[in-house]
C-alpha cells in the first residue's frame, strides 16, 4: 500500500468527524494563506531583528505564535551579550500559513540567527479549528504508519544522496519515532515534512506526499494559483509636472505592504498631489496585489527590499539572488513591470550584494526617521522637518499608525516649504546629487 494512502486514510478518518463551516479570509499568495501579517523590526547598535508572523484571530493559535516568536527571541538576546564583531547580529523570523480546507490550519515559522554564523530553526504547528486543539503526528498516523513514512523517507533521500545517507546518524534521524516527524504541515493537496538544518543534512530539507490517491475518500480541494488583475500597461499612469529647477525630495517606504497602513499613507499622498517609493518585502506583495496596483497607477515606485527581510551580507550569493529574484519575479506578475531600484535590508551590503543587484540601483538614505522606534508622529515630522534639504531621501515604514499619521502631516508642510515629493528614480534623473544615496551597479 502506497504511504500516500495510508495517509489519505487517516485523514478520511480525521475529517469525517464533523463537517467545519468557519471560514478564512482566502488570501492570494499560495505560502501566505491564512492570517494578517505583522513585522517587528529593530536596528540596534550590536544587532537588526525583522520578524513576520500572522495573526489569525483564533487565540490559541495566535498565543501559541506569539510564544514561540518571544521565546526564540529572548534565546538570541541572551546569545548576544558581549557580542562583538563588525558585522551585526541577526534575528530574522519568516512564515508560511496554509489551510488544507476550512478546518485545519497549519503554520510554519521559519527562523534564522546570525551569532558570528547562520544557524535555522523550523518552528510548525497545526491546528484543528473544531476540535480547537493542536494536531500531532499520532493524531493522524499509528506506530504503523510512521514506519511506513520512514522508510518512504530514508528510501527517497537514499537515493538522491547516496553519500550521505548511509550512515548511523542518518538512520536514526529517519527511523520510525515520532520526534524524527513532528514538524510537517498540511496543504490541501499534500503533507510536507520538514527536516531542520543540522538534523539530516547540513541545510534544512523536506519531504512531501500528496493525497491524491484517494480522491473520492478525501473530500479535498485542488490548489488554486493565484490570480491577479492584469495591470493596463501604463495607459492610466498620471502625467508628471516636475520642475527640474525647483528642490525635490523622495519619500520611502519600507517593509511593506500592509492594508492599513499603506492605504492610509497611499491616500495622504494622492490628496495632495504627491510620489513616493515603497521598497516591498515579495512576501508581503504577493498578499496585496491590488495595493501594487494603485501605487503603480498613482504614479508611485515600487523598489526591492527583498523577500525574506534577511541582512544579505550574512548569506550566499546563491541566497542572496534568490531573494532579489524571487521580489522581482513576485512584483512583475502583479504590475508588469520590473523594479530598477534595490534597497537591502538595513542597507547592508558587500561585495556579493553589489554582484546580485545586477544593473538595478541600490538606494541609502539620508535621512533616518527611526519611525520603528519612535511610534510618535510629532517625534517623527520634527526629525525630518528640522534636518529636511534638497535631494534627501527619507526612510520611514509603512507598518505603523503612528508613520501613516506622520505622513498626512509631512506630506502638505514639506510642500509648503517648496519641496517637490518625487520617487527615487525620479530624483536620480534629475541629479539632485544622488551619491553616495543611490549607488549604480554593474
Ligand atoms: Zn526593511
Amino acid at each position: 500500500m502506497k504511504f500516500s494512502k495510508i495517509v489519505c486514510l487517516f485523514f478520511s478518518l480525521v475529517l469525517f468527524g464533523s463537517c467545519a463551516m468557519k471560514s478564512f479570509e482566502a488570501k492570494p499568495n499560495p505560502q501566505q494563506e491564512v492570517g494578517e501579517t505583522q513585522h517587528e523590526v529593530a536596528y540596534e547598535a550590536t544587532y537588526v531583528k525583522s520578524v513576520l508572523y500572522p495573526k489569525t484571530n483564533i487565540a490559541a493559535l495566535d498565543k501559541e505564535i506569539t510564544d514561540i516568536v518571544k521565546d526564540y527571541e529572548s534565546k538570541f538576546l541572551n546569545k548576544i551579550k558581549g557580542y562583538k564583531d563588525e558585522r551585526k547580529a541577526e534575528f530574522n523570523i519568516g512564515y508560511q500559513s496554509y489551510l488544507k480546507d476550512d478546518r485545519y490550519i497549519s503554520i510554519k515559522l521559519d527562523i534564522f540567527e546570525h551569532i558570528y554564523e547562520n544557524t535555522e530553526y523550523i518552528e510548525t504547528l497545526v491546528y484543528d479549528s473544531v476540535k480547537e486543539k493542536f494536531i500531532t503526528l499520532y493524531d493522524i498516523m499509528d506506530e504503523k504508519n510512521i514506519q511506513t513514512l520512514s522508510n518512504k523517507v530514508t528510501t527517497h533521500f537514499q537515493e538522491r544522496f547516496p553519500n550521505e545517507c548511509y550512515n548511523d546518524s542518518f538512520r536514526s534521524k529517519t527511523s520510525a519515532v515520532e520526534q524524527n516527524f513532528n514538524s510537517f504541515v498540511l496543504r490541501k493537496d499534500r503533507i510536507v515534512f520538514y527536516f531542520p538544518q543540522g538534523s539530516l543534512f547540513d541545510n534544512s530539507a523536506s519531504f512531501e506526499s500528496f493525497y491524491h490517491n484517494s480522491e473520492d475518500i478525501l473530500d479535498s480541494k485542488k490548489e488554486t494559483t493565484p490570480t491577479y488583475v492584469s495591470y493596463d500597461q501604463v495607459l492610466n499612469e498620471p502625467v508628471k509636472n516636475i520642475d527640474p529647477n525647483k528642490p525635490m525630495i523622495a519619500l520611502t517606504f519600507d517593509d511593506g505592504p500592509t492594508k492599513r497602513y499603506t492605504s492610509a499613507i497611499l491616500d495622504s499622498l494622492k490628496e495632495h498631489n504627491a510620489n513616493a517609493t515603497f521598497f516591498v518585502l515579495g512576501s508581503n506583495a504577493a498578499n496585496a496585489p491590488e495595493l501594487l496596483q494603485r501605487m503603480i497607477l498613482e504614479g508611485h515606485e515600487i523598489g526591492n527590499h527583498t523577500f525574506s527581510h534577511k541582512q544579505l551580507t550574512t548569506l550566499s550569493k546563491a541566497n542572496i539572488e534568490e531573494e532579489i529574484i524571487a521580489t522581482q519575479e513576485t512584483i512583475h506578475n502583479i504590475t508588469n513591470r520590473y523594479p530598477a531600484i534595490i534597497r537591502p535590508p538595513y542597507g547592508s551590503r558587500n561585495e556579493n550584494v553589489m554582484q546580485s543587484a545586477q544593473g538595478k540601483k541600490i538606494v541609502n538614505w539620508s535621512i533616518d526617521t527611526r519611525d520603528w522606534k519612535d511610534r510618535n508622529a510629532d517625534v517623527i515630522v520634527k526629525r525630518v522637518l528640522d534636518t529636511v534639504k534638497d535631494g534627501d531621501i527619507i526612510l520611514m515604514h509603512d507598518l505603523y499608525a503612528s508613520t501613516a499619521q506622520a505622513v498626512s502631516i509631512l506630506v502638505p508642510q514639506l510642500q509648503e516649504q517648496g519641496y517637490q515629493l518625487v520617487t527615487v528614480s525620479e530624483l536620480y534623473i534629475y541629479g539632485k546629487k544622488p551619491q553616495p544615496k543611490i549607488i549604480d551597479t554593474k
